[in-house]
C-alpha cells in the first residue's frame, strides 16, 4: 500500500508554518533579545509564506498571483534570508542586484505561461533558489570558520541538500520529466518531498536562532571577562585564562614570566588633571603595551593602575627586557599628549613561573615583591624577583 499525501494541503501547512516562524523571528527582535538579523529572517520567512499560499491557488486563481507574484515571493523570501545572513556577517548587501533578479524573474516567468512554460519556469525559479542556498551556505561556512559560530555548521548541513534538489529538479526540468502542471492528478513522490521541504523550513527557523543566541552569549560572556575603560581582560578573565592552560593540553611544565605593572605617582595625575585625563592614560597604557605583545600574550587589569601581563614560554631574563621595551613605548605613547608637565613612568616587577603549579594569587604575589622593590628604590625601573633572578 502507498502513502500519497496531498500536495496542495503540504504548500498550506507550509505556508502557515513560515508565518508562524516569521511572527516568531519578529518577536525575538522586538523583545530586543538579539541584534536586527532576525528582521530580515522574519520578513524572508513571511515572503516564502506568501509564495506558498500564493502557489497553493494554482488553476483556481489567475496565474499572475499563482505563478508570477508567488514564485517571485518565493525567491525574495530566499534572497532575503542571504541578505540577512550576509548583514549578519557584517558584509555588504547589493539592493541592485537584488531588485535586478526579482525583475528579471517575473519577466522570465511572464514570458513563459501556461502549461507549456511550466518546465522553462522550474528551471529559472530552480536556478535561482539554488544559487541563492548555495550562497547561504558558504556564508553560513565563512560564519563557522571566522567566528567559530558552531550552529553555522548546522545552518550549512541544513541548505546543502536543497542545493542538490534544486539541482535535480533543473536536470529533470531540461529533460522535460516534470509534467506540466505543480498539482498533478497523481503527485507521486512530490508529496513527501514538499512534506520533508516543511520540517526543513522548521528546523532553518531553530537554526538561524541558534546561530543569533551563539553568538550573543559569546559577546556577553566576553564582555564579563574584560575591562571595559581599557579592553584589557578583567580578573576574571584572568582566571578564567589560567584555568584554561591547566586543563588544555599543555605539556607538564607551562613555564612563563609575569610582568606585574603600576603607574607612578597616578593618584597625583588624577588629581591635578582630572579623572578623565586618568582613564585616557590608562587607555593609552594598554594601546602602547599591546603593540609588544604577540598573540598568546595576556594584559589584565588587576584594578586602578595595576595590570599583569602574561608571557606564556619566555624566560625572566628576556621578560626583563620586554619589561623594559613597555616603559620606554609608554613614555613614547605619552609624548603626544599635550598638558602633561610630568608624565607618569611605570614599575614594574618580574617574576617567572610555572603556571600549571600556581594559584593566581601565589603567582601574582611571586612578581608583587618585585614590583613593591621596584617601587621602593625610587619607581620607573623593572625589577625582578629575586629567586628566579638568582636562577
Ligand atoms: P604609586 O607610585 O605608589 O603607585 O602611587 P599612585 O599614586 O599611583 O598610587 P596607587 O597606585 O595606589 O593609586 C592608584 C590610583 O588610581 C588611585 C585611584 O584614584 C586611581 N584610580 C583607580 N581606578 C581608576 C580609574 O578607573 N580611572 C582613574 N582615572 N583613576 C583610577
Ligand atoms: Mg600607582
Amino acid at each position: 500500500m502507498s502513502l500519497t499525501l496531498d500536495l496542495r494541503t503540504i504548500f498550506v501547512t507550509g505556508a502557515l508554518t513560515c508565518f508562524i516562524i516569521g511572527l516568531m523571528l519578529l518577536m525575538t527582535f522586538v523583545t530586543g533579545r538579539f541584534t536586527r538579523s532576525p528582521v530580515w529572517w522574519s520578513a524572508s520567512s513571511l515572503c516564502i509564506g506568501a509564495g506558498l499560499l500564493g502557489a497553493a491557488f494554482r488553476d483556481t486563481l489567475p496565474d499572475l498571483i499563482t505563478v508570477e507574484f508567488a514564485n517571485t515571493a518565493m525567491l525574495a523570501g530566499g534572497l532575503l534570508l542571504l541578505f540577512g545572513i550576509r548583514a549578519f556577517g557584517g558584509r555588504e548587501l547589493n539592493w541592485f542586484v537584488f531588485g535586478i533578479i526579482l525583475i528579471a524573474t517575473w519577466t522570465l516567468l511572464a514570458l513563459f505561461p501556461g502549461e507549456d512554460g511550466f518546465a522553462v519556469r522550474v528551471m529559472v525559479v530552480g536556478t535561482v533558489m539554488a544559487l541563492c542556498d548555495a550562497a547561504i551556505v558558504r556564508e553560513a561556512v565563512r560564519l563557522a570558520q571566522q567566528e567559530g559560530l558552531r550552529s553555522a555548521w548546522l545552518l550549512a548541513a541544513l541548505f546543502a541538500p536543497t542545493v542538490v534538489i534544486y539541482g535535480g529538479r533543473i536536470v529533470l526540468a531540461g529533460l522535460d520529466q516534470v509534467g506540466t502542471k505543480l498539482f498533478p492528478e497523481d503527485s507521486g513522490s512530490s508529496g513527501w518531498l514538499a512534506a520533508t521541504g516543511v520540517t526543513f523550513v522548521i528546523l532553518r527557523g531553530q537554526a538561524l536562532l541558534l546561530l543569533a543566541g551563539e553568538r550573543t552569549n559569546r559577546m556577553l560572556a566576553s564582555l564579563a571577562r574584560h575591562d571595559a575603560l581599557t579592553g584589557a581582560m578583567n580578573r576574571s578573565g584572568l582566571e578564567q585564562w589560567l584555568a584554561r592552560q591547566k586543563r588544555g593540553h599543555q605539556p607538564r611544565e607551562l613555564r612563563a614570566s609575569l610582568l606585574l605593572v603600576d603607574i607612578d605617582h597616578f593618584k597625583a595625575l588624577n588629581d591635578s588633571r582630572g579623572h578623565a585625563a586618568g582613564d585616557e592614560i590608562l587607555r593609552i597604557f594598554t594601546n602602547a603595551v599591546r603593540g609588544q605583545l604577540r598573540s598568546d600574550d595576556i594584559l589584565a587589569r588587576q584594578g586602578g593602575d595595576e595590570f599583569a601581563i602574561i608571557l606564556p614560554g619566555i624566560r625572566v631574563r628576556e621578560a626583563v627586557r620586554i619589561a623594559d621595551r613597555i616603559r620606554n613605548v609608554f613614555r613614547d605613547a605619552l609624548a603626544g599628549v599635550d598638558d602633561l608637565p610630568l608624565p607618569p613612568t611605570l614599575s614594574i616587577g618580574v617574576a617567572e613561573a610555572d603556571l600549571r603549579g600556581l594559584g593566581l594569587d601565589e603567582l601574582l604575589a611571586e612578581a608583587d615583591e618585585a614590583l613593591y622593590r621596584a617601587k621602593r628604590l625610587g619607581r620607573d625601573r623593572v625589577q625582578a624577583q629575586l629567586k628566579t633572578a638568582e636562577a
